[in-house]
C-alpha cells in the first residue's frame, strides 16, 4: 500500500544525496605564495554560516593556528554578503542563502612561520605542495557531508590528489571525491613540472610522490617504500584502502629554526618532510636505508592503528582544538611494535630475534635516560600532556611510545606462553581492528583487555595486570 511516510522517507533521502559541497583549489603563477579556496554549496543554505579554519591534526598532538594566514573571506548569497570574523578561527555568515565562501591561503607566510616541515604546506618555484587541512576550511554542521574537489594548477602543470591518486598528465587539473570533510582534510595536493609521481610496481594500488630540492634516488625510496608497506599489509591481512601514496618532500632548510624529519599518517597516505641529508644516493649508509625502511612501516601502521581504531579522544576529531587523548601509548607504542614485527616476521629468524630485541633494549634505554618526573608519571596522564606537547617535548613523546611498545610486547609473550605459540598480539589486533570498524567506535581502556584477550581465548586478567602496571608509572 503507498503510504506517506515512505514517501517523506524517500524525499529525504532524495534531499540528502543532493546535499553536497564543492571545493575548488586554485593556484596561479601570478600570485606565487598563495592558494584561492572556494566552497560552493549544491543548494542555498537556508540558517546563518559559520566556517572554521582547522588548528589541529589528527594525530598531530599540537596545536598550529592555519588560520593566521586565512585572508580575502568572502560569501556570496544572492549577491556578495558581509562575513563577520569571530574568536578562534571562525568566520560567520548571517545572511541566509549561503551558496559560496571563498578565501585566500597565504602559503609562503605559513610555512615561514609554522616550524615543523610536517606540519606546513609549501610553495615553490614549478611545485605546490598542501596538507588538506593545513588550507581547508569546514562548514560547521555539514562537516559529514560528502565533498567534490576540484583542483586547478597553472597551465600545463601535472596535478595529484592523494584521494584519488593516479600518474598525473599535464591538464593542470584533478578531482576527486571525500566521503566527508575528514577524508578531505586528512588527504594532499600537490602540483607541478618538479613533482614526480610513480605508480609502484606491487600487487596493491600504491603510488608515490616526490618532491626533491637535492638530487635523491627516486627509484630507491619507492623500493623501500613498498617494501614496508608490502611488510605491514602481511602482518594485518588485509587493508582498510583501496589506494595509498607515500607522499615525500625532500627540502633544503628555510631557516635554522624549521625542523625537517618528523612525518604523518593519514587514511590513504602518509607523509614524510625531510630534510636535505635524507636524500638517497650512492654514498646513503644501509642503517640509514634501514631506518628510513622502519620510519615507513611505522607510518603505514598506523593506517590502522590508530586510523581505524583507536581509544578515548581520538574521534571524532576536534578540528579547533587538538584533542585530549587517553591512549598515546597505544597509537604510537602499539604501532611501533607491530612494526618491529612486521619487519622482524620477514627476515630470518635469529636476525628477526636480534632485530626485535635491539629495539627493545632501546626504548628500555630511552625510558631510562628520561628525568624521573617524566618517566614515573602515569601514562593516562603522560597521554593528556602529550596530546599537546608531543614532538615539541619530544622527551613526552619518547616515553609514551617506548612504554607503549614495552607494554605490547608483554602482552605478546603473555599471548605466545599462554597458548604455547600457536597465538600472537597479531592475531589480537587484527581482531581488534576489525572490532574498530565495525563498532565505529572508540575503545574505553578498561575495554583494552578484553579486546586483546578474547580473540586469542587468553586469561583477560593477564592482559589487564599488564596494562595496568605499564600505566601507573614507575
Ligand atoms: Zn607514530
Amino acid at each position: 500500500m503507498f503510504c506517506l511516510v515512505t514517501l517523506l522517507f524517500h524525499l529525504s533521502v532524495v534531499v540528502a544525496a543532493q546535499q553536497s559541497l564543492a571545493y575548488l583549489v586554485q593556484y596561479s603563477n601570478e600570485n606565487a605564495a598563495r592558494i584561492h579556496v572556494q566552497i560552493v554549496t549544491a543548494s542555498p543554505i537556508t540558517s546563518p554560516v559559520t566556517m572554521v579554519i582547522p588548528r589541529a591534526i589528527p594525530s598531530g598532538y599540537a596545536q598550529e593556528f592555519y588560520d593566521r594566514y586565512v585572508d580575502r573571506v568572502k560569501a556570496t548569497t544572492s549577491s556578495e554578503t558581509p562575513v563577520k570574523k569571530q574568536d578562534g578561527p571562525r568566520w560567520r555568515v548571517e545572511q541566509r542563502g549561503l551558496t559560496k565562501i571563498e578565501y585566500d591561503v597565504d602559503v609562503a607566510r605559513l610555512e615561514q612561520e609554522i616550524f615543523d616541515a610536517s606540519a606546513a604546506s609549501k610553495v615553490r618555484p614549478e611545485y605546490v605542495g598542501l596538507l588538506g587541512y593545513s588550507v581547508l576550511g569546514y562548514l560547521e554542521g555539514f562537516e559529514n557531508l560528502p565533498v567534490r574537489l576540484e583542483v586547478d594548477g597553472p597551465r600545463g602543470w601535472p596535478v595529484f590528489s592523494t584521494l584519488a591518486p593516479k600518474v598525473p598528465s599535464d591538464t593542470s587539473r584533478t578531482v576527486a571525491e571525500a566521503r566527508n570533510f575528514y577524508e578531505l582534510a586528512d588527504s594532499q595536493i600537490a602540483m607541478g613540472p618538479k613533482l614526480e609521481v610513480r605508480r609502484l610496481s606491487t600487487d596493491v594500488s600504491l603510488f608515490l610522490a616526490v618532491y626533491s630540492e637535492v638530487p635523491t634516488d627516486v627509484k630507491k625510496h619507492g623500493e623501500i617504500f613498498a617494501d614496508a608497506f608490502m611488510k605491514v599489509l602481511a602482518y594485518f591481512a588485509i587493508g582498510p584502502f583501496d589506494h595509498y601514496t607515500a607522499f615525500i618532500e625532500i627540502l633544503k632548510p628555510l631557516s635554522e629554526r624549521h625542523s625537517y624529519g618528523f612525518s604523518m599518517e593519514h587514511l590513504t597516505s602518509s607523509t614524510y618532510f625531510l630534510g636535505a641529508t635524507r636524500a638517497i644516493d650512492a654514498n646513503t649508509s644501509p642503517q640509514q636505508l634501514e631506518l628510513d625502511r622502519f620510519n615507513f612501516a611505522h607510518h603505514v601502521t598506523h593506517s590502522w592503528i590508530p586510523k581505524h581504531v583507536y581509544g578515548t579522544g581520538y574521534m571524532p576529531f576536534t578540528w579547533e582544538l587538538a584533542p585530549e587523548i587517553d591512549t598515546i601509548w597505544f597509537n604510537e607504542g602499539f604501532a611501533r611494535y607491530v612494526t618491529i614485527e612486521a619487519l622482524a616476521d620477514a627476515m630470518p629468524e635469529t636476525e628477526g630475534k636480534k632485530f626485535r630485541q635491539q629495539r627493545l633494549d632501546s626504548y628500555r634505554s630511552l625510558i631510562d635516560s628520561m628525568p624521573g618526573f617524566i618517566s614515573s608519571m602515569s601514562l593516562l596522564k603522560l597521554s593528556r600532556v602529550g596530546s599537546l606537547m608531543y614532538s615539541d617535548d619530544f622527551r613526552i613523546g619518547q616515553t609514551l611510545f617506548s612504554k607503549g611498545a614495552l607494554m605490547a610486547a608483554a602482552m605478546d609473550a603473555a599471548i605466545r606462553k599462554q597458548t604455547r605459540g600457536r597465538k600472537r598480539l597479531r592475531d589480537s589486533l587484527r581482531a581488534l581492528v576489525s572490532w574498530g570498524e565495525h563498532s565505529g567506535r572508540a575503545f574505553r581502556i578498561a575495554e583494552l583487555p578484553g579486546l586483546i584477550a578474547r580473540p586469542v581465548g587468553v586469561s583477560e586478567q593477564s592482559i589487564r595486570t599488564i596494562v595496568n602496571e605499564w600505566l601507573r608509572g614507575n
